[in-house]
């Protein structure tokens, strides 16, 4: 693994024209810092209108630099990410790991064509430890019964429908079999449903991924009512899961009374 020195890393990544395109019109339109970190994947978050990447020691510092900087341009592009939540539905302790998961997910499928106009090869799209995420999935699912939560289903699914990444065809067949193995009929079905969602999306024009979710949601069932912002600002910043209610109706359901 490399060490990386941000300032070497940036230049590297400015000398092919259109990756310097990328970084600089994001650097003017945004504020970007580079923080490292010792492990880990690459991540980025945004508070007070600075964009912070962190970086760990990779073998593909250029490609991870473009994936994170491609989250943010998406972001400055219209992508609001719906990580926010209001519920009082049967399944509502399941709704924030859902809504991160997606999160992630859904804008990488909007992404990844401009990967690989960067010149990225498809098997650089995520962090090196991504050629570890297969076989960390089969042991996960070597542990569902058919009686597992459906949400345990759709996140072993999903990464073997996510563009690009260091998996075969071959491994994400082998997934997708034992998973259907797994399965109930219903959940099978559930799945395929939010794959053709999930699909829709990606070949959508539009980047608002709430209409999205909210058919996944619909789709796994017992999310609703349940709110979903891109802010904290209830209820004008998002949407709801079914029928629309008051913060205080939720307190008092989330109390019990
Ligand atoms: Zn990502």
């Amino acid at each position: 693994m490399r060490v990386i020195q941000p300032a070497d890393l940036i230049t590297a990544f400015c000398s092919k024209p259109e990756r310097r395109r990328l970084y600089e019109g994001l650097a003017k339109a945004t504020n970007i810092i580079l923080t490292p970190a010792s492990e880990g994947a690459w991540s980025t978050r945004t508070a007070n209108g600075t964009r912070t990447i962190t970086y760990t020691p990779t073998d593909h510092p250029e490609a991870c630099l473009a994936h994170e900087l491609l989250h943010i341009q998406l972001q400055e592009n219209g992508y609001r990410c719906y990580l926010t939540a209001v519920s009082f539905a049967p399944k509502h302790d399941w709704v924030l790991f859902l809504l991160s998961k997606l999160d992630n997910e859904l804008q990488h499928h909007k992404l990844y064509p401009a990967f690989l106009r960067l010149g990225f090869g498809p098997e650089h799209m995520y962090y090196d430890n991504d050629r570890d995420t297969y076989r960390l999935i089969q042991k996960d699912i070597a542990r569902f019964t058919s009686d597992s939560p459906v949400e345990f289903f759709l996140s072993a699914y999903v990464p073997t429908i996510a563009p690009g990444g260091a998996g075969t065809t071959q491994d994400r067949l082998a997934i997708e079999n034992q998973l259907r193995a797994k399965a109930s009929t219903q959940t099978w079905k559930t799945l395929m449903a939010i794959r053709k969602v999930i699909m829709e999306y990606r070949d959508s024009n539009t980047l608002d991924a709430a209409r999205t979710i909210a058919r996944i949601m619909q789709l796994l069932g017992q999310y609703e009512p349940t709110w979903i912002g891109h802010t904290k600002r209830f209820p004008d910043d998002g949407i709801f899961i079914g029928n629309p209610f008051t913060m205080e109706e939720a307190r008092r359901a989330l109390a019990g009374t």
